[in-house]
């Protein structure tokens, strides 16, 4: 899952992103109103965290204009104004929920999960041939045989299945798994699919990630081919 955090405190936004990673989400950081909004309306995120005080314009205008232009992933607000009228304001400029700093990161991320348990599929499993993910136990399993992989390895193959069946270009990949930080001119997806391949595949005759020369991934079964 992909968020965007629009948060001109650095060290807010450092704190934030660092446990939502931990908790494998892919984060991207903007640090102003309108690079949030260019963000927001150029990528696809899964959510946005949005700051209210924000210097050029303020998380309430953000919000107002991604609404007005039918954007409407969730968006859950941040500020430090504990007021009614805040919380009013930005409720009816469109957020979905509120929060107000300081907050404890365990709260912000059971608002984080409960917004994206509403707003988007509830899927706690993916699955292709004898391959089986559960999101919500964070375990992979191929056959009867439990597949440990690391928290990057975790976000790509979920990406991956989220997906199978299409064709997935490298910067496609970079931009949803690892975000804008890495430039597409790293060797990071290729290094990573490696990995993961060896695992998933490991002892198992049929394939399910494959390469496809010159433009990205796939993952798909033997018989889709
Ligand atoms: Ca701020």
């Amino acid at each position: 899952m992909r968020i965007l955090l629009v948060e001109d405190e650095k060290n807010v936004a450092a704190f934030i992103k660092k446990g939502l990673v931990e908790e494998a989400y892919t984060v991207d950081v903007a640090e102003d109103g309108p690079e949030g909004l260019l963000m927001a309306t150029t990528a696809d995120f899964d959510l946005i965290i949005l700051d209210v005080m924000l210097p050029g314009l303020n998380g309430i205008e953000v919000c107002k204009t991604l609404r007005g232009k039918g954007i409407n992933k969730p968006i859950l607000m941040l500020t430090a104004v504990d007021s009614v009228e805040r919380k009013v304001e930005g409720l009816e400029s469109g957020a979905d929920d509120y929060l107000v700093k300081p907050f404890a990161f365990s709260e912000l991320l059971a608002r984080i999960k409960a917004l994206l348990r509403r707003t988007t599929d509830i899927v706690s499993e993916l699955s292709l041939d004898d391959l089986r993910v559960d999101l919500l136990a964070r375990r992979v399993y191929r056959g009867k045989r439990e597949i440990i992989l690391t928290q990057k390895e975790f976000s790509l193959l979920e990406y991956l299945l989220r997906n199978k069946g299409r064709v997935l270009s490298r910067t496609q990949i970079i931009e949803n798994v690892w975000g804008y930080d890495f430039s597409p001119g790293t060797n990071i997806v290729d290094v990573h699919i490696k990995s993961l391949r060896e695992k998933v595949n490991k002892g198992f005759e049929r394939q399910l990630i494959h390469t496809v020369r010159g433009t990205g991934y796939i993952m798909k079964g033997d018989d889709d081919l």
